[in-house]
């Protein structure tokens, strides 16, 4: 069972600046006496929109002028004889074709007339011009209707070129003014924003962070150095230029980098990797350079680059954005900027990415992110401390035991501990508490871990399946020793599934034997075991299981020599990188391959049958089980296992 992640880096202090005209980097506390920065020149996309739709709306106007007036054709014939009885008004001629406005519309061939066109033919040899004359009608000699005024003509056929021109002049004033080397309106500078400092939100410091308190230590150097950066140029020493942050998402990474400029009270300067690449082939290099020439001048500052591998990815690796070429150049602006550093310039790198495996080695060479720092995810402690601070505001009921809390997440990330206790407060005030209860806590962890229920009604087959694969699950969990124990087992659908059974261990684990391990292939494989004795088939409802499994028998083969006949070799990439790029030299021959995949055939297999022949033996138990569970449809810890027969499982010292 996995938790979502909440991936999304945007503080809230930078919220503020993303505006419309917001820059692709984010910059706080800037001393105030510092030159301003330039005024942000259009950036491109809203460039564009705006010309688009100037555009539209130019091409939408000549439409309306030029759109011809609906009008009636009439035979040539009715034409002369409304002529003739003077109901004509006015009419335009282009050659042979007439059209004009009746005075009152008539009834031509039961239509209702008063735009009319006509066609006059060749060998008409009435004289019109006299008739019309002597009728006192107007006569144009252009169509009355589609012909429009000269400065209309003139703006549709001139106006999409007058626009061009003008915001090009514009561009170029703006890119002037803004004394940068990049293309049309700018597009090749980077823009800063003056932060939300000035008069803004207070800014982040190691005291908003909680639960990594290693990583701070690590990082308080580049604090101090940064606070006092004399004291280290007296003495000589050499302070790293660049730290490199890895770690899942939601650890806290991006925060850190804030609080580090924070603690030290020197500006910050803040930009995702991908956003230096995300516009227009060949500016990421130009931007990089504006961004450092920036913070150098208001040195000692920090440049923080999120998402490194966006940009840092090896070469020749896995798929990029903005094309490799955009992506190396920028690249190597990054390298370039940081091996020009001097002591002197007192600018410190801070780079954050969620993969070091696929970073380029020429990134971590000495001189450039040579202190690389790992942010773990938080232990027991640590979570009760990133709850503490992120409760700060919100009235707790005198029940709630924030340490609890923590022992019931493991796993969870500072993201998922902040997200929690936002629903666990948007629930309190759903139900008119005013204060955040304990039930409001686990309620909402519920929801957040095992997804919402679902208003659906099963039919009653699929209710006795779905009992049958859940107490499945939940069997070989009370049955296989060291298994985590079960929490809760329903058949309420939620999310994407019609049941759960969830089961977390007591303590954070770290390290997962193979014993363990083989134990939880079973017991995810427990549900389709369940359905087969039970019902003789099988359904596609265990697939998200089957995929679960088949991931931990890859790992166990392929990463951590759980298998005899691979041994102690690491053949398989990374869980969450699923490919080895195009020649890698780590990637494992053929042979090798097949070897795997043979071995974790083998490996869940042997699991496979481990699970059908543990619930044939505990049958009774598996039908005690399931029968509470179509009664009651949820089933807490103590209840599931007082059902079974099998004592809860004391918690882990
Ligand atoms: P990352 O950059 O590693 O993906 P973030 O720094 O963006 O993670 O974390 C997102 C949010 O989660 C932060 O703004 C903060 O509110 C909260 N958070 C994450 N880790 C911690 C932590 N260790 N202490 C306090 N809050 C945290
Ligand atoms: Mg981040
Ligand atoms: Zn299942």
């Amino acid at each position: 069972m996995s938790s979502k992640r909440d991936s999304n880096d945007k503080q809230e202090g930078e919220k503020a600046a993303s505006e419309p005209t917001r820059p692709p980097w984010r910059v706080e506390g800037a001393p105030a006496e510092s030159p301003p920065p330039p005024t942000p020149p259009r950036r491109l996309p809203s460039w564009l929109g705006f010309f688009v739709t100037l555009l539209v709306v130019n091409w939408i106007v000549a439409g309306l002028i030029t759109q011809p007036v609906s009008k009636t054709a009439i035979a040539y014939t009715d034409f002369v004889a409304q002529v003739k009885a003077g109901n004509v008004k006015a009419i335009g001629a282009k050659g042979d074709s007439i059209d004009g406005v009746m005075k009152e519309s008539v009834t031509i061939d039961q239509e209702k007339v008063t735009n009319f066109k006509t066609e006059r033919p060749t060998f008409a040899d009435d004289d019109l011009l006299a008739l019309l004359q002597n009728k006192d009608i107007e006569v144009k000699a252009r169509s009355l209707f589609t012909s429009s005024p000269v400065w209309a003509t003139l703006l549709v056929n001139f106006g999409p070129t007058l626009l061009i021109i003008g915001l090009v002049i514009l561009g170029t004033r703006s890119m002037r003014s803004a004394g940068g080397l990049g293309g049309i309106g700018g597009i090749g500078r980077s823009k800063a924003v003056r932060g939300d400092e000035l008069g803004g939100p207070k800014r982040v410091t190691f005291a908003d962070v909680a639960g990594i308190d290693e990583v701070e230590d690590q990082l308080y150097e580049i604090v101090s150095m940064l606070r006092n950066p004399d004291k280290y140029r007296v003495v000589g020493a050499q302070l790293p230029r660049g730290v490199l942050l890895s770690g899942p998402p939601g650890t806290g990474k991006t925060l850190l980098a804030r609080a580090v400029a924070g603690e030290a009270g020197v500006p910050f300067f803040s930009a995702s990797a991908s956003e230096f690449i995300e516009m227009i082939v060949g500016v990421g290099a130009s931007r990089v350079r504006d961004l450092f020439d920036q913070a150098k001048k208001v040195a000692p500052s920090m440049i923080f680059i999120d998402e490194l591998d966006a940009i840092g990815r090896a070469r020749g690796g896995g798929a990029s954005f903005g094309g490799v070429d955009e992506r190396e150049q920028t690249l190597n602006q990054i390298l370039t900027e940081m091996d020009g550093f001097t002591q002197t310039d007192g600018v410190v790198v801070i780079a954050a990415t969620n993969r070091p495996d696929v970073l380029d080695p020429a990134l971590l060479r000495p001189g450039r992110f040579d202190r690389r720092i790992v942010v773990n995810p938080p232990d027991m402690n640590g979570r009760e401390a990133i709850l503490a601070i992120h409760t700060r505001t919100v009235p707790l009921a005198d029940d709630v035991s924030l340490a609890h809390i923590a022992s019931i997440t493991p796993g969870m990330v500072g993201a998922d501990l902040k997200n929690l206790v936002n629903e666990s407060a948007l629930l309190a005030a759903k139900h008119d508490h005013d204060h955040v209860t304990t039930a409001d806590f686990t309620n909402s962890l519920e929801m957040i871990v095992l997804g919402a229920e679902r208003n659906i009604t099963l039919s009653e087959e699929d209710r006795r399946r779905t009992a049958f694969h859940e107490s499945g699950h939940a069997l070989l969990g009370m049955l296989i020793p060291g298994a985590d124990p079960v929490r809760k087992i329903s058949i309420i659908p939620r999310g994407n599934a019609l049941g759960v059974t969830f089961q977390t261990p007591d303590k954070d684990r770290y390290g997962y034997g193979a014993q363990y391990l083989r134990g939880r292939i079973t017991g995810g494989l427990g549900g389709r075991a369940a359905e087969e004795i039970v019902f003789g088939n099988v359904t596609t409802g265990a697939e998200s299981d089957l995929e679960h499994i088949t991931t931990i028998a890859r790992q166990m083969v392929g990463r951590w020599g759980m298998s005899d006949a691979i041994g102690p070799v690491s053949v398989l990439p990374a869980a969450d990188a699923n490919s080895w790029y195009p020649g890698d030299p780590r990637a494992p021959s053929e042979a090798t391959r097949q070897l795997v995949d043979a071995e974790t055939r083998t490996l869940i297999e042997d699991c496979y049958h481990d699970a059908l022949s543990r619930l044939r033996e505990h049958r009774q138990q598996l039908d005690d089980l399931a029968a509470a569970l179509l009664s009651a449809e949820t089933l807490d810890e103590d209840t599931a296992y007082g059902v079974v027969g099998i004592p809860v499982p004391e918690p882990m010292p």
